[in-house]
């Protein structure tokens, strides 16, 4: 199978051809076609799947033939995504896909300036990206007109609900003209979703494709049982003993992120944190300072991880498990991706055996429990702690060496599993759509 096979054209296939992509992935195979023949889509698909292309493209060649040539442009498809990040990165690939055609994009999301985004829309915009809450600030000022909408995208969509986006996307879905293309990407399929598809979707293309991580078989996971007060320097310690340069950090709640990157950067780790409270300039920063190698440990939340593009990520870490077993799917799924072997480690205490169940459901497998010497959990309690040992004094010498940040050769081989079996199926019933 090949792009030219799915009926893009010349400019289209030349601007894949350049971003190097020689097969087009599962689910852009599926889509393709489908949104090139006018039909809705409700698609089962997560980042690193290649859904935004797959989107992206035929949208692109369904507005280039009918482009109007209006004086004045308004938008004629809406993505709606549920974060500033993800809105970024799908403006930047409608950009990308779309530099041989003459249309026009821009983002509009909150957290910065709305001024500079009112003078764009006047400007005129074929294709807009946004986020729910600022797209009505927009409507609410009449700096956009959305009737001329054709397609909607509904990218993550359980994203969207989960953050409580609902009756905004409802205020916007009935200011839309109803006669429209719709396409709803979502990483699962909850009841809420499947009413919302119900309501919005008219006789759609199914697609479901697994998460590229359990697919690809190419995240080593492991889990490390350990105290809940001794996660920390765990951490620190492994960091330092693998040397591990670019480690992208879990925690539940934002509050915990920040206090895990002042933590490890008091151990002499350059650590930052990415949340929903930071503005946007700051997570910008922090995302650009740990691609570019200048901090080492990214310290994120669930939400803030969404839409985060860092190929290549060698290590995730699951400083706490999230009590949603969809988002460890989606977590580790930043590491191993574009053909890159990937590690996701998790290190997890007594209480979050619960969610470590949970997870082990949904990915029809059992995870590898390692204990580490000197980390030993204390509790009977937990897995692996059937013959609990005192804890080293070893330790503070493997903290020295995380703030030294010195290269050391690893003196013992750990053999996590790889994941795989495919995630469980979550399709949707024909009836539910
Ligand atoms: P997405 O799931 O849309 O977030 O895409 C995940 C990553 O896959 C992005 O870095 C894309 O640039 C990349 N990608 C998308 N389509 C392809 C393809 N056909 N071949 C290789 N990489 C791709």
């Amino acid at each position: 199978m090949t792009f030219r096979n799915l009926g893009l054209s010349t400019d289209l296939l030349r601007a894949v051809a350049d971003s190097g992509y020689t097969e087009p992935t599962p689910i852009q195979q599926q889509a393709i076609p489908a949104v090139l023949q006018g039909k809705d889509v409700f698609a089962s698909a997560q980042t690193g799947t290649g859904k935004t292309a797959g989107f992206t493209l035929p949208l692109l060649q369904l507005l280039n033939t009918t482009n109007p040539n209006k004086v004045h442009r308004t938008p004629r498809a809406l993505i709606l995504t549920p974060t500033r990040e993800l809105a970024d990165q799908v403006n930047d690939s409608v950009k990308t896909y779309g530099k041989y055609l003459s249309l026009r994009s821009a983002v509009v999301y909150g957290g910065v300036g709305i001024k500079a985004q009112i003078q764009t829309l006047r400007r005129g915009v074929d294709i807009l990206v946004a986020t729910p809450g600022r797209l009505l600030d927009h409507v609410g000022q009449k700096t956009v007109d959305l009737s001329q909408v054709e397609i909607l995208v509904l990218d993550e969509c359980d994203r969207m609900l989960d953050m409580g986006f609902i009756r905004d996307i409802r205020k916007i879905l009935a200011i839309l003209p109803s006669s429209r293309q719709t396409l709803m990407f979502s990483a699962t399929f909850s009841k809420p979703i499947q009413q919302l598809a119900n309501t919005l979707l008219k006789s759609p293309t199914q697609i479901e494709v697994a998460p590229r991580n359990t697919a690809a078989q190419q995240v080593e996971q492991v889990v490390h049982p350990v105290d809940r007060d001794r996660k920390r320097e765990l951490l620190s310690y492994m960091i330092g003993f693998h040397n591990w340069k670019q480690v992208l950090v879990f925690t539940r709640t934002k509050h915990g992120a920040n206090r895990l990157a002042e933590q490890l950067a008091k151990d002499g780790l350059k650590s930052t944190a990415i949340h929903g409270n930071k503005s946007q300039a700051a997570r910008t920063r922090a995302l650009q300072d740990f691609k570019q190698g200048k901090v080492r440990v990214l310290v994120a939340t669930d939400v803030a991880s969404r839409g985060l593009d860092i190929d290549q990520l060698p290590h995730v870490v699951n400083y706490e498990l999230p009590n949603v077993p969809e988002d460890y799917v989606h977590r580790i799924g930043r590491t191993g991706r574009a053909g890159n072997e990937g590690r996701a480690v998790s290190l997890v205490c007594g209480d979050e055996y619960p969610f470590l169940k949970d997870i082990e459901r949904l990915l029809n497998q059992t995870l590898a429990k390692e204990v580490i010497p000197g980390y030993e959990p204390t509790s009977k309690s937990q897995p692996g702690a059937d013959q609990p040992t005192k804890p080293q004094r070893s330790n503070q010498r493997r903290s020295n060496r995380a703030k030294s940040q010195t290269p050391s050769k690893p003196t013992r081989t750990q053999k996590p599993i790889k994941s795989g079996t495919p995630a469980r199926k979550r399709r949707p019933t024909a009836s539910s759509v």
